[in-house]
């Protein structure tokens, strides 16, 4: 939003509680980041049950994004309709793909994606090619695509947003997915959007700034100012136009926190109860699949992905996920998890194992939802949905994994701490009774405030959210620049 505002001539004051993430050799140390989370949030949550947990969340300029596996895939023409799972039916979005198909070309700009256009066989239409091409498979990798096109499978390159075209500045190593980028060369959001934000002269940025609360006039109707937290004082900060990018659970909370006469259920929720609710996080499980006797020496191994289970086909009549190389798992990354075991014996499954993300559509549900306790601690209530495709799908891997060599097989499935995937707390839509959002992210009764980030997804889809939280940026501050501060001349 910043971005784009700024290039359309807005004044843009952005506040970020947290600061820039140093770069450092800690930022590719499994210790560090695994062991000790040097870099993950100092938060404590409650799961359903009251039972508290850290979530694996990050606050830094650039938010998740720092520490994303830069996988930027776009939706599919069918996840903008009505999808019929398993479990229930993902429901349709405000927009069509092809309404939303020019802000991806965009997004993929912006975010400076690697891709092969055609080479997903489910892939909606484009325009034209990936702005970069792609950064292809390692031999062990090309050598695990040969034997799945054998079995019938249609594998392709997974779109990602690292610099590593001629003359940029990866150096394709195996510490990207889960880590941050000591080079700089990750595309994330502080360094392909906020930082060129910046360099305009257009936006400011304050750090380690916490909003504690939206304030409005007596009316309701209009935010006046947001209160803000800094070096332990409080003040309260002025402005125009308000738009909440915290992220599903932190925009959510803050939208709560807010809640005052005119809103007394917070913030956004006067008209359709749902804000906090239809939390979603996708069912992610990672699967090691090891051969017993011969290493993996591939470094990057997020570059390959297989949708050929992803919407309902000869395999099953309905959907069951994506695959996706997941970042080469080591053994320190497995000891911080399972710590009876010893890490050498990690690590001998870990050299010899091809790693997988293997991810399901979860459904929105009323009751899956954010909320504050008493205390002011973040509640997240989630029962997982849509299993039985998910564990098809895993099964499915598994029995593919073993047909190609892989005798054995480790998976874990992810819970409630990571919520990496996190949307759908404030939804847009066309109707203000079943929705917190318009279909321009602005929140139906309130005039000048807007939700952009991962809450407005009215879905989860059974892709990485990324691309399409910044294609949603790019046509909100079209909106809001044409439409609203009439200031789209100068873009
Ligand atoms: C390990 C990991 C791997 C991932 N891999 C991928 C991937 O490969 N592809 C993909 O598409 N997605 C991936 N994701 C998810 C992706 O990073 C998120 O979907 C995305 O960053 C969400 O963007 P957002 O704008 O909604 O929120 P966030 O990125 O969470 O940004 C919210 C920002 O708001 C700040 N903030 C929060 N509360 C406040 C407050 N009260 N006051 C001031 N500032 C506040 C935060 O510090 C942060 O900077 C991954 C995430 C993780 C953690
Ligand atoms: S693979 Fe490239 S972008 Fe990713 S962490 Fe390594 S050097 Fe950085």
């Amino acid at each position: 939003m910043a971005n784009r505002l700024a290039a359309t001539g807005a004044k843009v004051l952005m506040i970020e509680r947290g600061n820039y993430l140093p770069r450092e050799a800690d930022n590719w140390s499994v210790k560090a980041v695994f062991h000790d989370r040097k870099y993950t949030a100092k938060e404590t949550w409650r799961d359903k049950d009251g039972k508290p947990f850290h979530p694996s969340t990050f606050y830094y300029v650039g938010g998740n994004s720092k520490f994303f596996g830069a996988a930027t895939v776009r939706f599919r023409t069918e996840d903008f309709e009505d999808l019929e799972h398993e479990d229930g039916v993902a429901p349709a979005w405000p927009w069509t793909y092809s309404e939303f198909a020019p802000y991806y070309d965009e997004a993929e700009r912006l975010m400076g994606t690697h891709g092969t256009a055609g080479a997903d066989p489910i892939e909606p239409p484009r325009s034209g090619p990936f702005p970069y091409p792609t950064i292809g498979h390692e031999p062990e990798m090309e050598a695990i695509a040969d034997k799945l096109r054998s079995k019938g499978l249609r594998p392709f390159p997974l779109p990602i947003a690292i610099d590593r075209h001629k003359g940029g500045a990866c150096v394709r190593c195996a510490t990207c997915d889960g880590f941050a980028c000591k080079l700089g060369a990750k595309n994330d959001a502080e360094v392909r959007l906020v930082r060129p934000a910046l360099a305009t002269g257009q936006v400011d940025l304050v750090l380690d700034t916490k909003v504690l609360r939206l304030i409005t006039d007596a009316t309701g109707k209009r935010v006046t100012g947001v209160e803000i937290e800094r070096g332990g004082e409080t003040k309260v900060i002025e402005g125009d136009l308000f738009i909440s990018s915290a992220g599903a659970i932190n925009s959510s909370v803050l939208l709560l926190r807010s809640k005052n006469e005119k809103h007394p259920g917070g913030i956004g929720n006067n008209t359709s109860d749902l804000l906090g609710r239809n939390y979603m996080a996708h069912n992610n499980t990672a699967m090691m699949a090891i051969h017993p006797f011969r290493k993996n020496k591939v470094t990057f191994q997020k570059s390959m992905a297989i949708n050929d289970f992803y919407l309902a086909n000869h395999h099953r009549p309905y959907p069951l996920g994506n695959i996706q190389g997941l970042g080469k798992l080591q053994g320190g990354m497995l000891t911080a998890n399972v710590k009876f075991i010893p890490e050498w014996a990690m690590d001998l499954f870990a050299t010899r194992s091809v790693d997988w993300w293997i991810m399901s559509e979860d459904l929105p549900h009323r009751d899956n939802r954010v909320t504050l306790d008493n205390d002011g601690t973040v509640r997240i209530s989630y029962t997982p949905n849509n299993e039985k495709a998910h564990n098809e799908l895993v099964k499915v891997w598994a029995k593919t994994m073993r047909s190609i060599g892989y005798p054995l097989i480790i998976t874990q499935r992810m819970d409630i701490t990571v919520s990496m995937h996190q949307c759908g707390t404030a939804v847009f839509g066309r109707d203000p009774a079943t929705s917190v959002l318009d279909p321009w992210c602005k929140v139906w009764d309130v005039d000048n405030l807007y939700v952009v980030d991962a809450s407005f997804l009215p879905s989860s889809t059974g892709f990485n959210p990324s691309l399409t939280i910044v294609a949603q940026g790019v046509r909100v501050a079209e909106h809001l620049a044409r439409d609203v501060l009439k200031t789209s001349a100068a873009a």
